[in-house]
């Protein structure tokens, strides 16, 4: 299952890497920054809980392929998942 994270909404609570830090990771400025666009099995259930726990809803799952997001060295609002 795809992930994707929504930079304008995440204001760095940090509870996504705190709770699954296998899946998620921060930034520079604390934001979340996805270490695993497509997760399954025990990493699927990891992502869970950081979505879950997102107070701003700024992490959730997608079926398509062109809202995926992972890590880029850019700041660009909108990430992409690297294939
Ligand atoms: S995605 Fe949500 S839980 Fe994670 S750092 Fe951003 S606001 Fe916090």
């Amino acid at each position: 299952m795809k992930l994707r994270v929504d930079i304008d909404m995440c204001t760095g609570h940090g509870r996504c890497y705190a709770l699954a830090p296998d899946v998620f990771g921060a930034d520079d400025f604390g934001h979340c920054e996805i270490l695993v666009p497509d997760v399954e099995g025990d990493l699927l259930e990891q992502a869970k809980i950081g979505v879950e726990n997102c107070p701003e809803q700024a992490i959730g799952f997608t079926e398509d392929d062109s809202e995926a997001t992972g890590v880029e060295p850019s700041a660009e609002s909108t990430r992409r998942a690297q294939d």
